[in-house]
């Protein structure tokens, strides 16, 4: 669960979270709109521990792990060194066991020993959720994880992602430009403009496998 309140952020006289308050509940999927610019970022960095705001409180039950739009593996290590990177304090034996699990999660078995620089980019954004996957977060940040993806790959990618929370129920905030997407992953749709919350709505329906466009459009009606 995250419990926000009164969060401000400010770089120099330019206010980006202003008195921001924002509840997750435990297991919650929440997709997250908003301009270019309004603060998305910002707001995920800060629940990652990346950021510090000027004031208000952040709480989150248990770790949080974070997916960004660029995969940002290290390209010097191999892919399951990279997924294994966040298990620190564990040995090296366990953290390849635990990479090796989570890189099967994803699909990527065969590229355990491969080097980022040789995967697709689809591949690396899978490899990038691996590595957030690893440590079993009780937060789960993705941010655009799925832009700079190919219509195909990215629905692949929402498969797999709502397999991953149906299976360890993390709670989820998404941030991405895809209103299509925030409607067919989302419990939650909430938009971010001139630092707060502006509006809120959840996302009815039952959440189907596969959604047909008639049932998005709907949905965007509703929304
Ligand atoms: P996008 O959809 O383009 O990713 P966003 O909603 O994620 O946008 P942020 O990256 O959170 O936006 O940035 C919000 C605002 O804060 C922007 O105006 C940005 O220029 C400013 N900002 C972010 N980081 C810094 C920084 N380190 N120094 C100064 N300004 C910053
Ligand atoms: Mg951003």
């Amino acid at each position: 669960a995250v419990r926000i309140r009164g969060l401000r952020r400010t770089f120099g006289t330019h206010v980006v979270l202003d008195d921001l308050d924002l509840d997750i509940a435990p297991g919650e999927l929440v997709a997250l709109l908003g301009r270019s610019g309004s603060g998305k970022s910002t707001l995920l960095r800060i629940l990652a521990g990346l950021d510090e705001p000027q004031s208000g409180t952040a709480e989150i039950d248990g770790a949080a792990s974070v997916a960004f739009q660029e995969p940002r593996l290290l390209p010097w290590r191999r892919v399951a060194d990279n997924v294994g990177l966040g298990l620190r304090g564990r040995g090296r034996a366990e953290r390849r066991r635990r990479a090796a699990e989570v890189l099967a999660e994803v699909g990527l078995t065969d590229k355990t020993d491969a080097w980022p620089v040789t995967l697709s980019g689809g591949q690396a954004q899978r490899a990038s959720l691996a590595r957030a996957l690893a440590n079993d977060p009780e937060l789960l940040l993705l941010d655009e994880p799925f832009s700079a993806l190919d219509a195909l790959t990215r629905i692949e990618m929402h498969e797999l992602v709502l397999r991953v929370w149906r299976e360890h129920r993390p709670s989820v905030l998404l941030v991405t430009h895809d209103v299509d997407e925030a409607l067919r992953l989302a419990d939650r749709v909430i938009v971010l403009a001139e630092g707060r919350i502006v509006h809120e709505s959840p996302v009815p329906a039952p959440r189907p496998r596969a959604l047909h466009d008639a049932d998005i459009a709907r949905r965007r009606v509703e929304l």
